[in-house]
């Protein structure tokens, strides 16, 4: 037979199931990242932002490490019965042509139901980007909108663009600006002791910075503050002590304040200052270790 092999490439369309709310599981394609998040699926584009690092990566690239192996069974599928149709076919032609032999095949295959057999994950939160409302899923609470990019997203459950624009309304209410400092640092407490769980049932107080950085330090063996620059640290520094001032010396500038950030000593006495930005910057820095912590204590989604 003068025939040539054909090869013939097959493309199937598998559909990725979602959780029961509708989201489905997405995977970061670059290699320093590759963390895990969800998206709500009406809300998925073919391009899509990593919520951590903001790469860009067309979707098709951002299958989960599940998700993959469940592709691969479900196309295996596909390519089984139609090689066992084909020779099928094959054979009866052959037959068909031959006198010396008959062939009588055997049933048609029948396509199996491949099942899932992974759930996409639980995490942190919940978010909707006030820029474009596309609604995801991350660990931590800060992100890129996967969506448009967007950073304007912050806080979730202290419901930042709230209190933010209370404090803007009101740019002389201290008792305002005191429960921001004190809604932030209650964030990254929340944010730790989930962490931690994960780890080891111990704890520490984490409504102090480097008692935080300790306990990772010795458990997790990840130093969360290592990427920041020292005017970050400062920065974060102040926001947890003044919290801590606030709360615990009526808001004036102690002896122990200003062993923690010498930065300070010529305030010792002072009313302790607040600001917008400050807690701003404080927020951002914030979204710096939050992301180290993630990325050593929860498995990548790839
Ligand atoms: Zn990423
Ligand atoms: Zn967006």
């Amino acid at each position: 037979m003068g025939d040539k092999y054909m090869t013939e490439m097959k493309s199937f369309k598998i559909s990725i199931p979602t959780d029961d709310a509708g989201f489905v599981g997405r995977a970061c394609d670059s290699i320093k990242c590759k963390q895990y998040f969800k998206i709500y699926l009406p809300d998925h584009k073919t391009v899509l932002y990593c919520p951590y690092c903001g790469q860009a990566f067309d979707s098709d690239l951002m299958l989960t490490k599940e998700q993959t192996d469940y592709a691969l069974k479900v196309a295996m599928e596909e390519v089984r019965v139609d090689l066992i149709a084909d020779l099928q076919n094959s054979f009866k032609k052959i037959a068909r042509n031959s006198k010396a032999l008959s062939y009588k095949p055997g049933p048609r295959p029948v396509k199996r139901e491949i099942q899932p057999e992974y759930n996409e994950r639980e995490l942190d939160s919940e978010l909707k980007c006030p820029d474009c409302d596309t609604r995801f899923q991350v660990y931590g609470i800060f992100g890129y909108c996967p969506g448009c990019r967007s950073e304007n997203i912050q806080i979730y459950d202290a419901n930042w663009a709230i209190i933010k624009s209370e404090i803007v309304d009101a740019p002389g209410n201290k008792r305002k600006l005191r429960h921001a400092y004190n809604d932030l640092v209650s964030t990254f407490e929340i944010f730790c002791q989930r962490k931690a769980k994960h780890i080891i049932s111990e704890s520490t107080n984490f409504q102090n910075l480097f008692d935080a950085r300790k306990f990772f330090k010795i458990h997790a063996k990840v130093d969360i503050l290592a990427n920041l620059t020292e005017k970050e640290k400062l920065t974060l520094r102040r926001v947890f002590q003044k919290r801590h001032i606030c709360i615990h010396s009526n808001s004036i500038i102690t002896n122990q304040y200003v062993k923690k950030i010498p930065e300070d000593s010529a305030l010792i006495g002072t009313q302790v200052q607040l600001s917008l930005q400050e807690l701003e910057e404080g927020a951002i820095v914030m979204r710096v270790v939050m992301g180290e912590l993630v990325k050593t204590v929860e498995s990548p989604g790839k």
